[in-house]
């Protein structure tokens, strides 16, 4: 597969092939638009790339180390599994990678309010901490049942001076919680600024959220390189809304000899109605502004999701993805959250290192997977965020 078919994408209308555009109304469309031209001028000035990679490197900590399991690729006798730190990064996520960069621009365009959604609470805490350090008010629109499952990302939201919206409606789970945002954005889009929490949404998020994040990628790619003289052969991670699979497999998809696996989860089985492997089982539809691949019923109404992962139980997923998938590019898989559960254990227990239950499907797929594979082959686990906001629910559900 030749380089340009992943180079200059999206296109001028926001597609990656059929997938993403702007499917919204037309006055967002020209809101969407603004963003679009101040994003294009904001990254091509010096000043404005100089500011965010200070704070990536001051603020953020990065960059993130790579760090060699050793002890878990000795216990699974296979391949080797080398982990990329976002959990170390400031606020415990690669999310803060975006939300400095949207909190940058929402401050370049003069905007007064900040809006966002968030599953897990890592938005919200991500983009609470960016509004902090820029000065901007913050209002995230939350689940009630990801904010009973998440407090600690609660309590630090409201620390950090944000407004906190509880979403009853529905689900009462991530997808509400975009829609609840999204009206209140509507109420005064030429002030306030939708901060989209991943590769998703109408363009120019889905491109500038992954430009945002592609920063991982470039590093990994470099730090792998320079310690082992060749590339990984396997780079994995967890798919929600995809910000951080993208933001790793960006550096990599013209290398055409590694393979590039997303992990979206199985829930109790794909075979139940408790699951959100979009990718995996759902068909190209429309949600949230753009095209992609949806996991909606014949009506075309999105279903409800499941998945251990708050941060990823979505019933779609990013544009980019929906396009790698289709051009096969990447592999999409899927891991229960028993899998998950298993994985986030045996990580903490084996390499004393809690991840995200979202970071533990990646974590998961390698475990499964290394045990095929020999000692002289490599796999690359983006280990998107640490566990801590979800260790007392684990300790609950195991009966630590
Ligand atoms: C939010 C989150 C995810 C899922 O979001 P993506 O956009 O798919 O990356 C994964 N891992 C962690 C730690 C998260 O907080």
């Amino acid at each position: 597969m030749s380089s340009s078919a992943f180079s200059n994408l999206p296109d001028a209308q926001g597609f990656f092939g059929r997938f993403g555009g702007q499917f919204v109304p037309p006055e967002l469309k020209a809101v969407m638009d603004d963003i679009s031209a101040a994003y294009e001028d904001i990254r091509q000035r010096d000043d404005f790339q100089q500011e965010l990679a200070m704070l990536l490197a001051d603020y953020v900590g990065r960059p993130s180390p790579v760090f060699y399991a050793r002890r878990l690729s000795e216990k699974l006798g296979g391949a080797r599994i080398y982990l990329k730190r976002e959990d170390l990064n400031h606020t415990g996520a690669h999310k803060i990678n975006h939300c400095l960069g949207e909190a940058l621009l929402a401050k370049f365009m003069g905007k007064t309010k900040v809006i966002a959604e968030t599953g897990a609470g890592q938005h919200g805490v991500a983009l609470a901490t960016a509004c902090a350090l820029v000065g901007i008010p913050c209002e995230i629109h939350m689940g009630q049942v990801d904010i009973e499952k998440e407090h600690p990302n609660v309590t630090r939201m409201k620390i950090l001076g944000a407004t906190l919206v509880p979403v009853t409606r529905g689900t009462a789970t991530l997808k509400d919680a975009v829609d609840s945002a999204f009206e209140e954005y509507l109420k005064d889009p030429q002030n306030f600024i939708y901060a989209i929490g991943s590769v998703v949404g109408p363009h120019p998020f889905p491109g500038m959220v992954r430009d945002f994040q592609s920063v991982i990628g470039r590093e990994a790619r470099a730090q792998f390189l320079e310690r082992e003289g060749r590339l990984p052969d396997r780079v994995v991670a967890c798919v929600g809304g995809g910000s951080n699979a993208i933001g790793m497999f960006t550096a990599f998809l013209d290398d055409n000899e590694v393979q590039l696996v997303g992990v979206e989860p199985a829930g109790d089985g794909l075979d139940t109605d408790r699951h959100a492997a979009t990718l995996t089982l759902g068909k190209p539809g429309e949600i949230h502004g753009m095209a992609c691949y949806v996991l909606e019923d014949a009506e075309g109404n999105p279903l409800p999701v499941h998945s251990i992962a708050s941060g990823l139980d979505y019933p779609g997923v990013g544009p980019q993805h929906s396009y790698l998938k289709d051009l096969g590019r990447v592999d999409y898989q899927s891991v229960s959250d028993q899998e998950c559960l298993d994985a986030f254990m045996t990580l903490s227990r084996v390499e004393g290192i809690i991840p995200a239950l979202e970071s533990a499907h990646a974590v998961a797929w390698a475990i499964r997977e290394a045990p095929a594979l020999s000692p002289e082959q490599t796999i690359l686990v983006n280990l998107s965020g640490r566990g801590d906001k979800d260790a007392d629910y684990v300790a609950d559900k195991l009966g630590l």
